[in-house]
């Protein structure tokens, strides 16, 4: 058995918290945020819209599991217009994300991961044109799914603000409990 909580720590989170995926609202009006493309990731990897499937698709995703693990990560930033620093954030956030879908997946083999936007593992995706390089360690994003991430940082009891100069960024550990039961404490 593993302790969980430690394995958290140690990739670089700062909170978790599980919810009811049955619970969870899949908002068509967060899907159309990604299609105005602010990200500029539309259309441009195999991990966002509208690779990822339709609201419905990602719905039903979900909930063939019956839990899902909001996982935060906590970043300082010089002051509220450090972009770079937001930047490096969310570099590390996939980074933390990574490693431990790595290290779950010594364990278990059904569950899936979601984290922060885009997909940056390789210098230039193959998508539409051939399939995805690495299926197995791309992940699609909480917002990408339709997920206000807000809401969720409420349902799950975690903090989607973590006060002045800093930035947190959300993503998802998706499983089956009894699954889960049987390799970590
Ligand atoms: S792993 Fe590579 S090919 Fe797959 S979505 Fe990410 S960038 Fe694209």
């Amino acid at each position: 058995m593993e302790n969980f909580e430690k394995l958290l720590k140690d990739c670089g989170f700062y909170q978790f918290g599980v919810v009811d995926p049955m619970e969870i609202k899949f908002r068509d009006e967060i899907r159309k945020m990604c299609e105005v493309n602010t990200c500029r990731m539309y259309g441009k990897t195999w991990a966002c819209p509208p690779a990822v499937g339709t609201i419905p698709e990602c719905r039903e995703k979900v909930q063939k599991y019956n839990s899902f693990m909001v996982l935060t990560g906590k970043y300082e930033l010089e002051d509220s217009f450090d972009f770079e620093g937001m930047q490096e954030g969310q570099q590390k956030f996939r980074v933390s994300c990574r490693a431990l879908k790595e290290k779950i997946q010594e364990y278990m083999s059904n569950y899936f991961m979601l984290s922060n936007e885009g997909c940056d593992l390789c210098k230039e995706c193959t998508y539409p044109n051939a399939p995805c390089r690495f299926p197995k360690r791309a992940m699609g994003s909480l917002e990408a799914y339709g997920i206000f991430v807000s809401e969720l940082a409420n349902q799950a009891g975690v903090k989607y603000n973590n006060g002045p100069n800093t930035v947190t960024y959300l993503g998802a550990f998706v499983y089956n409990k009894e699954n889960f039961e049987k390799y970590f404490e």
